[in-house]
């Protein structure tokens, strides 16, 4: 099985939020691609955490030694968890949030075309 990166998306906050949501420390969050809210709610207290780690910091390599895992980190309930970072990330001045999709589809196996041939030919 292979884990792809498929979406690394950086979103800045709101002008309009309070200051202390403008200047808390960037939160990294990951998602399944294809995964439904109701998978999502069950799976949240299990996720994959060192995985998600290395993913994170293949896609952002300056975080590594920056982030920890936070069950809260972007909710008081622990509806979802993700990664905290030890500072506010920033891209063109505006802080940001981090949100990753992964993918765990299998990798597509070749089709061997000469067993095709074959049947075309045995077709005709
Ligand atoms: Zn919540």
């Amino acid at each position: 099985m292979q884990i792809r990166i498929t979406e690394n998306k950086q979103i800045a906050r709101n002008p309009g939020s309070s200051s202390r949501e403008w200047n808390k420390a960037t939160r990294i969050h990951v998602f399944h691609e294809g995964e439904t809210l109701i998978q999502n709610l069950i799976e949240r207290a299990r996720r994959p955490v060192s995985m998600y780690r290395s993913k994170v910091l293949e896609a952002h390599p300056d975080l590594e030694g920056h982030i920890r895992w936070s069950q809260t980190a972007g909710c008081s309930c622990g509806c979802s968890p993700g990664f905290i970072a030890d500072r506010t990330v920033r891209q063109d001045g505006l802080p940001v949030d981090i949100y990753i999709t992964l993918s765990a589809d299998e990798p597509e196996e070749e089709v061997d075309m000469s067993y095709v041939l074959m049947a075309l030919g045995e077709a005709a």
